[in-house]
């Protein structure tokens, strides 16, 4: 019986694993409030280093945006609306086209993806694929399988603090683990997709997203998209896949919002 406090505290984590895995099969030893902390640290060391991440004040185009963001989040599917953040921070930095969500659901956009885009759909999409990013908790998963054996063994060991200050402080050399895997990016597409049915937005408008990607796919401008979002033809496939089965009819400006969009974008910086 002397064994029976280590079968318990083993059951309880396979509990928790269980309890609060979402999205497909990835397994995560890591709390939702787990990613809520991770999130909150990255989003004062992104806030502190304004060389690398020059956040835009500006607070109607902040307010356009997030209003898109919060329309996402009130979709039936989302689970953590009242856990994670949902906020969102506008990068000004024309250079880059690029858009990334921290655990906990801080979502970064650039202005160079926001003069990308030619419509509010598309955006819509990208806040979406990001949202979903946070949902299915893809970046501690990653580190759950990172990490994830040597925490169960501290946490029954009963040595949890020092290694998870230890993950903590890795984390912020570089975003390098917000770098999500082909699967992560299906299954964020796929959910993207399952949020905008419940919105006013057309639910495959990331496909226009891809196609302008694909047509630019040499510029420079790319490069740190491309290595944070891998874009294969099987992306484009798979969302053409389901728009056919879902019979969605042609999109149109009701659904696409490219004039409000282009609105929007004159009064950008
Ligand atoms: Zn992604």
């Amino acid at each position: 019986m002397k064994s029976f406090p280590f079968f318990k505290k083993t059951l309880f984590f396979l509990f928790l694993v269980l309890f609060f895995n979402s999205c497909k099969d990835g397994i995560n030893i890591f709390s939702p409030q787990d990613d809520v902390k991770l999130g909150t640290q990255l989003h004062q060391e992104i806030g502190n280093n304004s060389k690398e991440y020059p956040i835009l004040n500006n607070l109607s185009v902040k307010n356009y945006v997030q209003n898109i963001l919060n329309k996402i989040i009130n979709s039936p599917s989302i689970k953590f609306r009242n856990t994670f953040k949902y906020e969102l921070t506008i990068i000004n930095d024309d250079k880059t086209i690029n858009a990334f969500a921290t655990p906990g659901g801080y979502i970064y956009v650039y202005t160079g993806l926001l003069k990308f885009i030619d419509n509010e759909a598309t955006l819509a999409g990208i806040l979406a694929h990001e949202v979903a990013h946070a949902e299915c908790r893809h970046a501690t998963e990653r580190l759950t399988k990172a990490y994830g054996v040597s925490i169960l063994l501290n946490l029954i060991l009963g040595e949890e603090p020092s290694l998870l200050a230890e993950i903590a402080a890795n984390l912020f050399t570089g975003l390098a683990f917000l770098k999500n895997s082909r699967d992560d990016e299906y299954e964020a597409d796929s959910y993207a997709y399952e949020y905008l049915k419940s919105t006013e937005w057309y639910p495959g408008a990331l496909i226009y997203f891809f196609e302008k990607v694909k047509q630019n796919e040499g510029n420079s401008f790319l490069a740190v998209l491309l290595s944070t979002h891998p874009l294969s033809k099987d992306r484009i496939d798979k969302l053409n896949e389901r728009i056919k089965k879902d019979n969605l009819p042609q999109p149109n400006e009701k659904n696409l919002f490219s004039e409000r969009y282009q609105n929007f974008k004159k009064t950008l910086p």
